[in-house]
């Protein structure tokens, strides 16, 4: 069976789960060691069943739990050399790594990763499409922009998971000091609601069938605001899509491919 499942999804912490047979991929552990084996249990699973944990970028909602879960599981790290420089000295000596550059594709276990660099502000940031064919899931947040060469690389993605960070109105009249506001609103920060109801359109018209908003803001979205200008962007295009928002503290339901 092979299923894709969002654990964890927010500023305070991102963590989902892609299961094709053997094969059970984290991705991201953000959150707690508790949190992780808590959610995966729901799924009949814990951390010593996984087989990799795949690292998108080195801010703390993505990494936090790593220290403690990579005592409770011989899973082996693959992230980028360059977050690998970021988070390496904080982790316990001697866990199974596996290092690649932004771009590379590459095997993990019988599931095909491929890998693309971010403008996201970490050095080394990246998004990943694992699987193929009706198997195939994308993740795509702290994204900062969407360029034409990512959404190549993603095309065709059975389910995707696309951040949904921001009103871009709310965070220019909220509480935030300037300097945080552009950098939000910047290449290097994260996706607006309205750019990805443009990006969930295209994504719709080339194959994708079931979405999955994510990484979104507490203090400068809503959740209802979020699902609404995607969905509205979708139906004015007359594209049919699953559209769903990836809980901020509870698993969401699994995608099955
Ligand atoms: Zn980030
Ligand atoms: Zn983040």
């Amino acid at each position: 069976m092979t299923y894709f499942c969002t654990l964890a999804s927010g500023s305070e912490g991102n963590c989902y789960i892609y299961v094709n047979g053997r094969q059970r991929i984290l991705i991201d552990a953000g959150k707690n060691t508790r949190y992780i084996n808590d959610c995966l249990r729901q799924l009949a699973l814990s951390v010593s069943d996984l087989t990799h944990i795949l690292i998108t970028h080195s801010h703390a909602d993505h990494v936090s739990a790593l220290p403690v879960l990579l005592k409770h599981t011989r899973a082996t790290l693959v992230c980028s050399g360059e977050t690998f420089s970021a988070i390496g000295r904080k982790l316990p000596f001697g866990v199974p790594v596996q290092l690649f550059e932004p771009g590379e594709g590459f095997w993990l276990g019988q599931v095909t990763v491929k890998t693309f660099a971010t403008s996201h502000d970490a050095p080394g940031s990246c998004g990943f499409v694992l699987g193929q064919g009706s198997e195939q899931a994308a993740v795509c947040t702290d994204l900062g922009t969407m360029s034409g060469e990512i959404f190549e690389t993603i095309r065709g993605s059975r389910v995707v998971l696309l951040e949904s960070n921001h009103d871009a109105e709310m965070v220019k009249n909220g509480t935030y000091p300037y300097p945080l506001k552009m950098r939000i609103l910047s290449d290097e920060g994260h996706l607006s609601n309205k750019f990805a109801a443009k990006v969930a359109v295209r994504l719709g018209q080339s194959g994708t069938k079931s979405l999955l908003l994510a990484h979104l803001s507490a203090e400068n979205n809503e959740p209802r605001l979020a699902l609404d200008t995607v969905c509205n962007a979708l139906a004015e295009a007359g594209v049919e899509m699953d559209v769903a928002l990836a809980p901020r503290n509870m698993p969401g339901e699994p995608v099955l491919l």
